[in-house]
């Protein structure tokens, strides 16, 4: 297929190169135009806007940071949408508000282009071996189309309802996992604090119901001390904060999200936006001046 890639950061790159290896053509646009050059290097064709890449494509991929992001390289002067044909496809592949999602895929219905919102879960390492989760919302002839490039991205994909299902779904997914790290952090931190060694007790409840690829993931990183990303704090708090925009818009409350958005905001002010979201559980020991780490000796 031909296909369009916008966004070239952590995700977007190992991505596009799955596209390529998987042997799609593929043409390349960032506002970083080091990174175009990389790309273009690995075999992308090098794009000189979104709606240059859009121009060229069936299928226009953009992987941004946010929704005002995914606004400019969709909707903006320049953006993917001016260039697109009536009857190709774009799919935003970011994370961002269901909201914003359906915004953007009421304009580009209105332009005849189809819509799909598919965020992913799994990171950069599931993005380097093509094994990520893409949750998607949008048509089933759409998604069915588009099925070959989810393929040689991911290792599963579901269409999940209409345009913003995706996000719902991410953002389901975010609130989960960032409530269960910081019920993680005050167990492991009580445990420490009692004495006892974190990972002894990791090992003890990972077979019971408290066990979770969460906790699999993350308790051995809190122990060693390791809060190299993986996936930043920065990031986790913006999809919490898009999960409370569209929980308010529906009159949900969600008490434990929002608890968790703001430990999030603190760990970002007090600089550790850049470490990854396990670092949660240093809020707490914060808190109880205790770090949990194998005892000495
Ligand atoms: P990143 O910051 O590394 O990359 C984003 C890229 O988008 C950058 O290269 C930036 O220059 C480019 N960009 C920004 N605005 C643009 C525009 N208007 N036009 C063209 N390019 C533009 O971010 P990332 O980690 O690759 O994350 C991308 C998305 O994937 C986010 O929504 C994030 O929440 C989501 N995500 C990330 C991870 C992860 O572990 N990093 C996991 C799952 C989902």
């Amino acid at each position: 297929m031909e296909v369009g890639f916008i966004g070239l950061g952590i995700m977007g790159k190992p991505m596009t190169r799955n596209l390529i290896k998987a042997g799609h053509q593929v043409a390349v646009f960032d506002i970083v135009p080091e990174l175009v050059a990389e790309l273009s290097a690995s075999g992308a064709v090098r794009g000189k806007s979104a709606a240059d890449v859009a121009s060229r494509s069936e299928v226009t991929i953009t992987m941004v940071p946010d929704g005002p992001e995914v606004e400019a390289a969709v909707l903006g002067p320049g953006g993917a949408l001016e260039g697109a044909k009536a009857g190709s496809i774009i799919v935003d592949m970011s994370s961002i508000s269901p909201i914003v999602a359906q915004k953007v895929g009421a304009a580009c219905t209105a332009k005849g282009v189809e819509f799909l919102d598919a965020p992913v879960s799994g990171g950069e390492p599931k993005a380097i071996d093509g094994t990520l989760a893409i949750m998607v919302g949008g048509k089933q002839e759409v998604f069915d189309t588009v099925m070959p490039l989810f393929q040689a991205m991911g290792s599963s994909a579901t269409l999940t309802g209409p345009i913003g299902a995706g996000n719902v779904t991410k953002l389901a997914n975010q609130m989960m996992v960032a409530v269960n790290i910081a019920a993680m952090g005050e167990a492991l931190v009580l445990a420490t604090k009692a004495g006892l060694d974190p990972e002894i007790v990791f090992n003890a409840v990972k077979g019971g119901l408290a066990g979770s690829a969460v906790l699999n993931a993350k308790a051995p990183m809190v122990i060693a001390r390791n809060f190299k990303p993986g996936f930043r704090i920065r990031l986790h708090q913006k999809d919490l904060r898009n999960a409370l925009a569209a929980a308010e818009s529906m009159k949900v409350s969600l008490p434990f999200t929002s608890m968790a958005q703001q430990v999030l905001l603190a760990l970002m002010n007090s600089g550790r936006g850049d470490l990854d979201h396990s670092a949660i559980a240093t809020f707490i020991e914060d808190m109880a001046k205790t770090e949990v780490r194998k005892p000495k000796g």
